[in-house]
């Protein structure tokens, strides 16, 4: 089911934006909708997408719809069919244990390389967004907390310089937070999060290259008892 578009202008009040494309091509609006409804679980996968139905809830034209779900099919979180349409796309157990594994392994090799390497300038940096990343969690803004989050991670790996190995950590932790956002059975909680990633930049910049990588590997580790069950799974393969 499709929710009325949100309002992003609480954004601003954070004065950061965890967005890297601050363009203001509608469809990114859009695909940023999309993403939304998609992560926290109100569009189901194997749920069909309507161009009209998002076009009208957008209040914009089809064809910025349709520029909006290729992005998403690029992203993998939908699939399209020339006749059957646009559906949410599932992810199996099988496929989020790989990605828990992979983004663990990028990680953990990014913390290695830039332990106590950290400028001044990227550490504010890290806490800012980790404040507005707390701010977003305790008003159960889902969505924005995981973008915060991702943004975060992403400024961290930035630092270790593997440039092409971005696009798979960002992907990687679209498709985690699809899979642990969905499935929440209890409210975010700000000063948890704060706890938990408050150990990653202490880490990572006064660390030995040992203690950043086991820090970034906790980080990534508790994903695998948490939220790898089979009943995780049920609603999210198809
Ligand atoms: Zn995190």
């Amino acid at each position: 089911m499709l929710h009325s578009i949100s309002d992003r202008s609480l954004v601003s009040r954070f004065g950061i934006s965890p967005w890297s494309s601050t363009s203001n091509r509608k469809s990114d609006a859009v695909y940023l909708y999309l993403e939304e409804q998609i992560i926290v679980g109100a569009l189901k996968p194997g749920e069909a997408i309507a161009e009209q139905t998002v076009a009208d809830a957008c209040d914009c034209a089809q064809g910025t719809v349709r520029e909006a779900l290729l992005k998403l099919q690029q992203s993998g979180l939908v699939v399209r069919h020339d006749y059957k349409g646009t559906r949410v796309a599932g992810i199996s157990r099988a496929e989020a244990v790989e990605i828990v594994k992979i983004r663990m392994q990028l990680e953990e090799q990014a913390g290695r390389m830039i332990a106590s390497n950290i400028s001044g300038e990227t550490r504010d940096r890290l806490f800012e967004i980790l404040d507005a990343m707390c701010q977003a969690a305790d008003d159960n803004e889902v969505f924005l907390c995981s973008a915060y989050d991702r943004l975060f991670h992403a400024t961290l790996f930035r630092q270790a310089n593997l440039r092409g190995l971005e696009p798979i950590l960002e992907r990687c932790a679209l498709h985690m937070h699809r899979v642990t956002l969905s499935h929440r059975d209890i409210p975010l909680n700000g000063e948890d999060i704060h706890e938990k990633h408050i150990a990653i930049i202490e880490t990572h910049c006064n660390g030995t290259p040992e203690e950043a990588a086991n820090a970034a590997r906790g980080h990534v580790s508790f994903l695998f008892d948490r939220w790898m069950s089979e009943h995780t799974f049920l609603s999210l393969s198809i």
